[in-house]
């Protein structure tokens, strides 16, 4: 590791947050030509989330030359099923969405978040412009001209603009004064990794069950995530079982689909929730990913919408110190507000009228969602429509995201 610089150049950015967003913003702007520090924070254990990471940020993962050193610890999605387990009495077709339908050899690649995190620290400290520092900020202070970042060990990063990525706890969101809003459901989320005897065949399928959704995505080999949102008493009863019992649950409630279970160690527990920052940036600070927005798991949208911010904040940026602008200015940072809102406010509500048309026991609410599974199950144009708005929204799409480099760095890579 290299010594922390105790300040920056007029034009600098720092990045404070070292999980996948924070990364991915650091790597984009300093390949971009812009001086960049990222305060990754000090090592933390790895959780055992997975992301379905869906076509624009894979290509956004290729430009930035992150994937290629990934790619093979991830596996494709080549079809979602959507199974009605609700056992009601107004069910929903099951519903089946193909990628090549729409052109595509797979929606998307699922990859362990640790691995996606060791394959970005790696590209990371390959760029010249980057710097990266490894503790913790533990003051973020901000004038009319800087923002300036105490460490943890003492040391000192003053930059034009911060870019807040230290996840749902945010310290920059803090120091900025921006507030959240959102609401909690009343249901957690349990993730375990699966090793199972029968293949998956690329197919992630989610049942829907009436707590929730229960998701298994397709890991290389004979390998799975789960995503098992449940309520909270039924967590507490799943997670107090002894490995043996909780695979043969698992098994059962998955209609033994890929056949013999087996747990890998570790067990994720996410309390479901939306929390969005009532603005995504204010006073030199920009926030990225879960800093400005945490919504279900549930269709595979957080990270998502997180690299999608950090495209956004990185080609404004880019373009910023092109000219020889400000990064940290008030219009920036409104227009980098402007072009995440409407992506961030649609994917949100989408995601909760999904769960909550799950967990409704109101009629007309469950008919509704049946129709609209009918619907997209025996209407091509609109399923293909749905499809296309999921991995790739029409507005919304930044530059890397379309395979387009900041800089001619990057387009070399
Ligand atoms: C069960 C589950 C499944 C999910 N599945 C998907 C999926 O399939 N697809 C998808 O798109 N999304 C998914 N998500 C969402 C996704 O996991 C998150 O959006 C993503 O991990 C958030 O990344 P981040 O970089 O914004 O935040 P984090 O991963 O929380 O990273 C924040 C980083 O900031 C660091 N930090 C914090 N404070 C400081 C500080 N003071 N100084 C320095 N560093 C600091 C932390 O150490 C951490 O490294 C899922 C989420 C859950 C819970």
């Amino acid at each position: 590791m290299r010594e922390p610089a105790k300040s920056r150049p007029a034009f600098g950015t720092v990045v404070v947050g070292g999980g996948p967003a924070g990364l991915t913003a650091a790597i984009a702007l300093a390949g971009a030509g812009v001086p960049t520090a990222l305060i990754a924070g000090r090592p933390r254990p790895p959780d055992n989330r997975t992301t379905a990471l869906l076509a624009g940020s894979v290509t956004a993962l290729e430009t930035l030359a992150v994937w290629q050193r990934c790619q093979a610890q991830a596996a494709p999605l080549r079809a979602m099923r959507i199974v009605d387990d609700t056992g009601r009495l107004l069910r929903a077709p099951e519903v089946r969405f193909e990628a090549a339908e729409i052109g595509l050899e797979a929606f998307g690649y699922n990859i362990e978040n640790h691995r996606l995190i060791v394959a970005l620290a790696e590209r990371a400290r390959e760029i010249a412009a980057l710097e990266v520092i490894t503790q913790d900020a533990v003051d973020i202070a901000i004038s009319t001209d800087v923002v300036t970042i105490n460490l943890d060990d003492g040391d000192t990063v003053i930059a034009r603009l911060a870019v807040g990525a230290d996840g749902g706890r945010s310290r920059s969101r803090k120091a900025a004064g921006i507030e959240t809003e959102g609401w909690s459901y009343p249901q957690i989320a349990l993730t375990l990794t699966l090793r199972h005897s029968r293949a998956h065949h690329d197919i992630s399928t989610e049942f829907h069950r009436a707590s929730g959704p229960f998701t298994l995505v397709p890991l290389p080999g004979l390998r799975s995530s789960l995503v098992f949102v449940t309520d909270p008493d039924d967590a507490a009863h799943i997670q107090a079982l002894p490995a043996a019992a909780l695979a043969t649950e698992i098994e059962r409630r998955a209609h033994s689909i890929v056949g013999k279970i087996e747990l890998e160690p570790g067990r994720g527990v996410f309390p479901l929730k939306v929390e969005r920052a009532r603005s995504f940036g204010a006073h030199r600070i920009a926030l990225v990913g879960e800093a400005a927005h945490v919504i279900p798991p549930i269709g595979a949208q957080g990270l998502n919408l997180g690299l999608r911010d950090a495209a956004t904040i990185a080609e404004l940026v880019a373009a910023a110190h092109q000219v020889g602008r400000d990064p940290g200015s008030d219009e920036l940072i409104a227009r980098y507000q402007e072009m995440r809102r409407a992506d961030v406010t649609s994917r949100t509500l989408a995601v909760d009228l999904l769960n909550r048309s799950l967990l409704s026991d109101f009629l007309p609410l469950q008919s509704a969602r049946g129709l609209g599974l009918t619907l997209l199950q025996h209407i091509g144009p609109l399923r293909r429509a749905a499809m296309r708005e999921g991995v790739a929204p029409a507005a919304a799409q930044p530059r890397l995201m379309r395979g387009q480099a900041l800089s001619i760095e990057q387009s070399r890579k």
